[in-house]
């Protein structure tokens, strides 16, 4: 980076211009511009989005939220009450929860990207109806390509059916590993499942571990 006060000093010496001989960026911070600009955009058109009728009775969208350079994505399902009055993925219960387990595992919610199917949030925390995830879908895949992680880690039923559009049992598929856009997808519960039956805490956690093994992390 060229210091303001030394090109300051250059122009009372009365230089007129001064050639570089390579570029101020270099091509790493300039594709990290590119991804922030990027996902800029998507938040700009959700906030204008009126594909379905979420976003009439929201208070803010989520875009989502982490690292941009992540190795693994993290998908729930659409924000909740906490989530929807700051703007932010997972801050309420189910996300304390998840954050637990992302330190437990010797990580920080910081080093991942953590986003949802739907954008707004549903009345009364509903399930978003299939019509109204194939609508927000678009933003996430879009988020899935600019992000580029190794790893997308499926909080639920709906993340599943969202991404694989097939309905899933998450009893039975938890834990497994399938692949989509040449990414390892894991499967595993939703934390406010989790909170419901805190039984299935220590297996989510673990599920938690070994996503971050499968990123290589
Ligand atoms: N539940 C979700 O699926 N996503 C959030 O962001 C919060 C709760």
């Amino acid at each position: 980076m060229i210091d303001k006060n030394y090109l300051k000093v250059l122009k009372e010496l009365g230089f007129e211009e001064i050639i570089l001989d390579k570029p101020i960026l270099n091509q790493k911070s300039s594709n990290q511009i590119d991804k922030i600009e990027e996902l800029n955009k998507i938040f700009e058109e959700i906030k204008a989005c009126t594909k379905c009728d979420l976003h009439k009775n929201r208070t803010n969208p989520v875009l989502g939220e982490g690292n941009i350079n992540a190795k693994i994505m993290f998908i729930g399902e659409a924000p909740g009450e906490e989530e929807d009055k700051q703007g932010r993925p997972f801050v309420g219960k189910a996300g304390k929860l998840l954050t637990k387990c992302i330190e437990n595992a010797g990580h920080r919610r910081e080093e991942v990207y953590i986003a949802n199917i739907n954008k707004c949030r549903p009345p009364n925390n509903r399930t978003p109806t299939i019509e109204e995830q194939e609508a927000c879908i678009p933003f996430l895949l879009r988020q899935i390509e600019i992000i580029n992680p190794k790893v997308l880690c499926l909080l639920g039923a709906t993340a599943y059916r969202g991404i694989f559009k097939k309905e899933a049992k998450i009893t039975k598929e938890r834990g497994s590993i399938l692949e989509l856009m040449g990414k390892k997808v894991y499967i595993t519960y939703h934390p406010a499942y989790v909170l419901r039956n805190p039984k299935e805490e220590e297996a989510f956690c673990q599920d938690i571990k070994n996503v971050f093994k499968l990123a290589g992390e």
